[in-house]
């Protein structure tokens, strides 16, 4: 199968000068990370052999030469350009990505700018994307989607094709206080989009919480375990710590580092490399330094500072601030502590191939990464697994991603100046034999969870995701030719029976849920079935028969109310009660239910006739999600010795007597009559007996629960009743 990676650039970079166009690859951690596992292919045991990588080339090409570059490109990667104006790209790129997205996801509001246009320009450009892929894709194609850039592009990719589709996140998700800053339906849409995936990666624990709360706040979705049910498909959330080209860093054989302005060989070297980004904690760092140089004068002349600070989106003001500052703290630290045989920060703007780096890494001393928020951050596993003697020391933000696997380091709070000048002093004196003792430990797990490893683990967790979910709902799908050769047995049986549920098969779910009335198109295919002699129909519902006299009382039809206590026979029009059974229960748990609801705001108490729900869509959705979940274990343990069942229904919590069967009012029905034909539509989890309990010839399909033991499964009651009305006009 082949592996489709589409991220904002491609791992080639075109350029332009007087000779005409050029070509580079680029040195990014995903870019050589993934080169590496896609050149590991063959070897891995991973159901890919192939691969295709899509992305945009880095500049503006013109239509004509469009054709050239796409070749000459192929010729140095397996890859497919995505074409845009630079004017597009600039408003994506440097306008909704780096001027929205990236501070908002870093936790800088300060920073976080809104233009409309930007967002609109982002969803044409994810759109482009699509379209772009979808004229290449094959059916056996594993979709991989990367990063911050593309993250409507699943949803999109899902409304056409079935293929799996992956997504990871390099950057960290915030917390819904943050994220719910975003336009209102900004955040929904990027939710949405997203959801289009069957597995979503982040780099760790939190970031994937993050995210599911976002997802149960802005969309109302729970997870079990990480899986969200959404829109008829199962999409799983999960970790997955981008690891590094171990290695290559480990192995590489370099020269040894030499720097002339170095003073002498003997000075301790402590460095930081970073892109020059606000969220990097440069400034922090240097401040950090700088108290470290005044508490602790023995360290001058011995000690300096080696910054190598990458430049990174230029084109932004708020990292043409940052530099501006940065220039300024150097110079005055500089100023203030350099004597003629000393300087105490040495700093580059500039980036360095990965053999100068390593070599760097191998001869600094300490590396002193500060961020004040950093998805992951790749440079301290890079530093830590380079160290062959394994002496060196780490101090590492708390704020990393990495700071979740390298424990072993000095993690500090990089907020705290007073914390970072400790940390350089502790790190210059940590013995030797405790510095090898802690890399050793971090090179093991650097060693073992390597970029391939972990690339590996998403293909794969997704090749499991597509198995166990999409084709299992394949075989469960509602496709129009089953619709066809099920409305043909209707046509053809002599004695059809139709057994429904009310709520979200017949009527939308509703905050609202006593003004759910039939509508007139509802009542009229109900009509025009039942106008049929031999068919019956069975409103099956667990509501009072209050309401259903009100809305339905005046057609011709079977139903049950409070889950088959009462029973109203279309030949008779009369309710009648199944089964006496006691009511005393209520007594013992409305206190209770009260409790709750008092809790609650916005839940309410139905109490009716034999049975009690407990409704909570109008509540808060993280709380009542809380809350119902504590009542309904509450009500377990309480009602264990009292006969009594509690369920949950459709945003409710629904109580009434165990002898109450509703798989017996199911029977109760079929055992009128030899049907020939027998149709049953449900939704809720305690519809799953009555699928269990039909007779093999019978049809029946669920609403929504992609786990279902109906025989089918629709995504609404939209789908439901669009197939009622086929079989009513079915003659
Ligand atoms: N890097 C490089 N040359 C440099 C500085 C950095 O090649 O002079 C690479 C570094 O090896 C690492 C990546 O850039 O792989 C930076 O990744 P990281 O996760 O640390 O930060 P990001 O820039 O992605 O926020």
């Amino acid at each position: 199968m082949r592996l489709l990676i589409v991220s904002n650039r491609l791992p080639v970079v075109v350029s332009k000068n007087d000779k005409g166009y050029e070509l580079k690859k680029s040195a990014g951690g995903l870019v050589s990370g993934l080169t590496d596992y896609l050149h590991s292919l063959n070897k891995s045991d991973t159901v890919i052999d192939d691969f295709l990588w899509l992305g945009w080339p880095g500049m503006s090409i013109e239509s004509k030469d469009q054709d050239l570059i796409r070749m000459e490109v192929n010729k140095v990667f397996k890859a497919k350009p995505v074409f845009f104006s630079q004017t597009l790209m600039d408003k994506v790129y440097l306008g909704f990505c780096n001027k929205t997205l990236w501070p908002l996801f870093h936790y800088f509001l300060n920073y976080t700018t809104y233009d409309r246009d930007y967002w609109l320009q982002y969803k044409r450009h994810n759109k482009i994307f699509c379209d772009e892929i979808l004229k290449i894709i094959r059916p056996d194609d594993y979709i991989w989607v990367h990063d911050y850039h593309l993250m409507l592009l699943p949803a999109l990719l899902r409304e056409k094709i079935s293929n799996p589709i992956g997504f990871f996140l390099h950057i960290p998700f915030p917390t819904f206080e943050i994220y719910r800053t975003l336009q209102n339906d900004v955040r929904k849409e990027i939710l949405e989009g997203l959801m289009g995936s069957d597995l979503i990666g982040f780099h760790t624990h939190d970031y994937a919480q993050y995210f599911l709360r976002c997802v149960l706040r802005i969309l109302g979705l729970e997870n079990h375990i990480g899986e969200v049910e959404y829109n008829g498909r199962l999409v799983k959330v999960s970790t997955f710590p981008m690891g590094i080209d171990y290695e290559k860093f480990h192995a590489m054989n370099v020269a040894p580092f030499n720097d002339e302005k170095n003073q002498s060989n003997e000075e301790k070297i402590v460095l930081s490399v970073d892109r020059l980004d606000y969220s990097k904690g440069i400034i922090n760092r240097l401040l950090g330094f700088e108290l470290f140089l005044k508490k602790h004068p023995k360290w001058h002349n011995k000690v300096h500072m080696k910054m190598i600070v990458v430049p990174s989106r230029t084109g932004v003001p708020s990292y043409q601030r940052i530099k501006r500052k940065l220039d300024e703290l150097v110079g005055k630290i500089n100023g203030r502590y350099s004597n003629t045989n000393w300087t105490p920060i040495f700093y580059q703007y500039t980036s360095l191939p990965h053999k100068e780096l390593i070599s760097l890494y191998r001869r600094s001393n300490v590396s002193l990464l500060t961020p004040l928020r950093d998805g992951m951050n790749l440079v301290a596993k890079e530093y830590v697994a380079s160290l062959q003697d394994k002496k060196g020391v780490l101090i590492l933000s708390e704020f990393t991603g990495a700071a979740k696997e390298l424990n072993e380091s000095i993690v500090i709070n990089p907020y705290n100046i007073e914390e970072i000048a400790n940390a350089i002093e502790e790190a210059l004196n940590l013995p030797e034999p405790e510095q090898i003792r802690c890399n050793q430990a971090m090179q093991q797990r650097l060693q073992r969870y390597n970029v391939t490893f972990w690339a590996n683990d998403f293909v794969n967790q997704l090749h499991e995701m597509y198995r166990m979910s999409v084709s299992s709902l394949k075989k469960k799908k509602f496709t129009s030719q089953i619709q066809h050769d099920i409305l043909e047995r209707y046509r053809d049986a002599k004695h059809r029976i139709v057994v429904t549920n009310y709520d979200r098969v017949l009527v939308p779910f509703s905050g609202e849920f006593n003004s759910v009335e039939p509508t007139e198109f509802l009542k009229k295919i109900i009509a025009e079935i039942t106008g049929n002699e031999n068919t019956d129909l069975v409103i099956n519902s667990g509501r009072s028969r209050k309401y259903l006299d009100k809305w339905l009382g005046d057609l011709d039809i079977n139903m049950t109310a409070e889950h088959g206590t009462w029973v109203k026979d279309a030949d008779t029009n009369k309710w009648t009660l199944m089964k006496k059974v006691s009511t005393e229960w209520k007594e013992e748990i409305m206190p209770i239910l009260e409790m709750y609801n008092d809790r609650l705001p916005g839940a309410s108490i139905e109490e009716k006739e034999y049975s009690v729900a407990w409704h909570y869509i109008k509540a808060d959705v993280e709380q009542s999600s809380f809350i119902s979940k504590e009542l309904f274990d509450n009500l377990v343990s309480i009602t264990h010795n009292m006969n009594i069942r509690v369920e949950y229904g459709s945003q409710a919590i629904e109580i009434y007597h165990a002898g109450i069967d509703k798989s017996e009012i199911v029977k109760y029905f079929l055992d009128k009559k030899k049907y020939d034909f027998i149709f049953l539509i449900g939704n809720n989890w305690s519809d799953e007996e009555l699928y269990r309990i039909l007779p093999d010839h019978s049809y029946s399909v669920n609403i929504g629960n992609i786990y279902t033991d109906a025989n089918f499964m629709i995504k609404d009651h939209s789908e439901a009743l669009f197939f009622l009305k086929s079989m009513a006009e079915t003659i």
